[in-house]
């Protein structure tokens, strides 16, 4: 059975220090969750520090091995005049394999659409990250029974520019009235949504390449709902923001995708 990616998203928190404190609290677990995939996605700054720290932690060749990190965000041109944007290949510089792109917020917040999500997820691939593209309809959406077709045009804006899995790629599934809310998507919705994006999957690239794709479910996910979130066939990991900002919490969750059949 493939391994369950469990990836934090710590959003606009965390400082250094507490930086260190939660990788400290990571690695001093190591032994529960070597078999693991663990991912954490922290604000820019943060990534020479987890590098640096993990380094220290785990030696150079524990780096990219079961704990792997990113940038929430990344332009699609390599360099340039991009006032206040992060080069993707600078954040792979940092140890980044990883690299979220078109989280909700980023849509909500800051203009970001269909096509420039598209454009970050295809870049992180050009610089040797695995994205995690993220999609999910607002709560009108789901009451006026659009679910799938927000979730069909947001993925045909990857599937226009990219006619392929590339390796690692994962999409993430996060119902935005789930997000920060509590309120988190029944098992039977995730899977539901999950089974449809898998069926778009299979239309846009075959079998073959939609089953290597990841599917993560995001949405106020917790230690205690997780075990059952992601026993679900088409869940295979899942995207967490409040609770993978205390070790304690994305640790249970981590060990409930270990527990979860
Ligand atoms: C997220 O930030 O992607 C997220 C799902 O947040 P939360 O778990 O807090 O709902």
């Amino acid at each position: 059975m493939a391994k369950k990616l469990i990836a934090g998203n710590w959003k606009m928190f965390k400082n250094v220090g507490e930086t260190v404190a939660f990788l400290k609290a990571v690695h001093e677990r190591k032994a529960e969750f070597e078999a693991a995939e663990l991912a954490v996605f922290a604000q820019a700054p943060l990534l020479p520090v987890i590098q640096a720290e993990w380094v220290k932690w785990a030696g150079k060749e524990g780096v990219a091995t079961w704990f792997s990190w990113g940038p929430q965000n990344i332009y699609w041109e390599d360099k340039g005049a991009f006032t206040g944007e992060l080069a993707p290949g600078l954040a792979r510089e940092f140890g980044s394999t990883f690299a979220l792109a078109g989280h909700s917020e980023r849509r909500q917040f800051f203009g970001e659409t269909n096509e420039s999500a598209a454009r970050r997820a295809v870049a992180a691939h050009a610089n040797g990250m695995k994205a995690i593209f993220c999609v999910g309809e607002q709560l009108a959406d789901r009451d006026g029974g659009r679910t799938n077709d927000v979730l069909r045009e947001q993925l045909a804006a990857l599937f226009k520019i990219c006619d392929k899995a590339h390796c690692g790629f994962s999409i993430a599934y996060e119902p935005v009235w789930a997000i920060g809310t509590g309120r988190t998507a029944t098992s039977a919705q995730a899977q539901e949504a999950h089974a449809f994006i898998r069926a778009e999957l299979v239309k846009a690239w075959g079998d073959g390449e939609a089953a290597k794709v990841r599917l993560l479910y995001g949405g106020s996910v917790k230690p205690d709902n997780a075990k059952e979130l992601l026993s679900q066939k088409d869940v295979d990991g899942v995207l967490v923001g409040g609770a993978s900002l205390e070790a304690a919490s994305f640790l249970a969750i981590a060990a409930a995708g270990q527990n979860a059949t």
